[in-house]
């Protein structure tokens, strides 16, 4: 794709609040940030938080700090370790144009 085509972002809206939310493109990739959904961290398109697969990240963060023993129920140890290191990164963080 040209690079000058590429979109920025696209905006979706979260299962979990129902907020619209602005989902990154990265360009490395060539899609959408994954951060945001669900089985990006479960590895499994089954499991889903309180019924949600698409979470903006101020629920992202909720799910990990405020529901700690679910997330660690359904999010396999490596996944949960590359989460807490993006954290650690700044790499959970709203998309900003
Ligand atoms: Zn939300």
């Amino acid at each position: 794709m040209n690079k000058t085509l590429q979109p920025k972002f696209k905006t979706e809206i979260c299962d979990n609040c129902k907020k619209e939310f602005k989902r990154g493109w990265i360009p490395n990739l060539g899609k959408f940030s994954n951060i945001n959904l669900i089985s990006h961290w479960t590895r499994d398109e089954s499991k889903t938080w309180r019924g949600n697969k698409l979470v903006c990240v101020p629920c992202l963060l909720e799910w990990y700090k405020e529901d700690k023993t679910e997330f660690k129920k359904i999010v396999p140890a490596n996944r949960y370790q590359t989460f807490a290191n993006y954290i650690s990164r700044g790499l959970i963080k709203e998309y900003k144009e």
